[in-house]
């Protein structure tokens, strides 16, 4: 729901502007599914807006509940008929929702489902709020909550090579008019699109950044994230650099521990050196994550340890994340992909 188009909507029925707020609460307080929900609107504008203005941009085809974890995945088929993924997760106390930049992507990283299907389009901004605004509706219906305290775009696509719509999304959902959002509580993920963190650091310079490392030598990243070819870690490095210093926020590394790839004791020094090797790198944490490889597969968490102990002991900051939803295929793309 593009807000914006409802807003002017009302303005050109001539309706009193009392009726944008009713509107807004319906949809961002109590998360309605559907117009007849409004019971605050008069009959006859809940009939027109059904009419002329779906809720969401998109049908829910599928949403699948882990057993297990507190996360829920959908499968999302958008007008054109192309398909996305978006994960609803609760890994503390609150619930956060995690969304979809691009149909597919272009990056082709080795480990990653959504490379593998290529690219197909950029999201809207109104595809991408609207996966938070789903969410939203599914909590107030299901009584789970009222409340999606944090985004972190790290669904499908690389978020810096849709950049407008993401920086609209982004604004969109930290504003007092949508789901007020803190703009603090908005992570942004990227692989490493090095040319655009100056940009971000003026346009979202309360959001975190994180970036997807996965490997510190440039011959080795370059086989799993192809990426690395354009925009190397010499490259990331001088970015992040001017990054930390016109924002001054922490950046988190992501680093997925793969067995056999990424995982032995020179990969722990390598990565050691390069942040090392950066300025203000008290502000670099980094992220493990034993990677879900599919239907409950994932990197033994004794590897994992041993990987953190070793960055430890060479006094970086480390966090392993805890892997969710690995019966529900909850890493990117792996629901879509399993469907064609
Ligand atoms: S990991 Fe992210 S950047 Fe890499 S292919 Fe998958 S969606 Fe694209």
């Amino acid at each position: 729901m593009n807000f914006e188009t409802v807003k002017e909507y009302i303005k050109q029925a001539g309706l009193p502007n009392f009726r944008i707020k009713q509107v807004q609460e319906a949809l961002f307080k109590k998360g309605i599914s559907s117009w007849d929900e409004a019971t605050n609107l008069p009959a006859d504008l809940r009939e027109n807006l059904k009419k002329d203005c779906p809720i969401l941009s998109f049908k829910v085809s599928k949403i699948v509940v882990s057993q297990k974890d507190k996360v829920a995945k959908a499968l999302l088929t958008l007008n054109d008929g192309l398909q996305i993924e978006t994960v609803l997760l609760k890994p503390q106390d609150s619930w956060s929702v995690c969304v979809s930049s691009q149909v597919g992507c272009s990056l082709h990283c080795s480990f990653c489902s959504t490379g593998k299907m290529g690219f197909k389009r950029d999201l809207t901004q109104e595809e991408i709020t609207d996966q938070v605004l789903m969410w939203f509706e599914y909590l107030r219906k299901e009584k789970l909550g009222d409340r999606i305290s944090s985004v972190v775009f790290m669904g499908m696509g690389e978020p810096l090579l849709n950049y407008l719509n993401v920086i609209k999304a982004a604004r969109e959902l930290s504003s007092e008019n949508h789901l007020n959002i803190g703009a603090r509580h908005i992570s942004i993920s990227t692989s490493g699109i090095a040319d655009k963190l100056h940009k971000l650091a003026v346009d979202l310079p309360q959001a975190n950044l994180a970036v997807s490392l996965h490997n510190a030598d440039n011959k080795e990243r370059s086989k799993i994230m192809p990426v690395n070819r354009k925009f190397d870690l010499d490259d990331l490095k001088k970015a992040l650099e001017e990054y930390i210093a016109m924002t001054g926020r922490q950046v988190f590394l992501e680093y997925s521990v793969l067995e056999n790839v990424n995982s032995r004791p020179e990969h722990i020094r390598k990565l050691a050196d390069w942040i090392y090797s950066i300025k203000d790198n008290y502000l670099l944490h980094v992220n493990l994550i034993a990677c879900n490889l599919g239907r409950g597969e994932k990197t033994d968490d004794r590897i994992v340890r041993d990987f953190a102990a070793g960055l430890k002991g060479m006094g970086i900051g480390v966090t392993i994340r805890k892997s969710m939803g690995n019966d529900i295929l909850a890493a990117c793309g792996q629901l879509a992909s399993q469907k064609r």
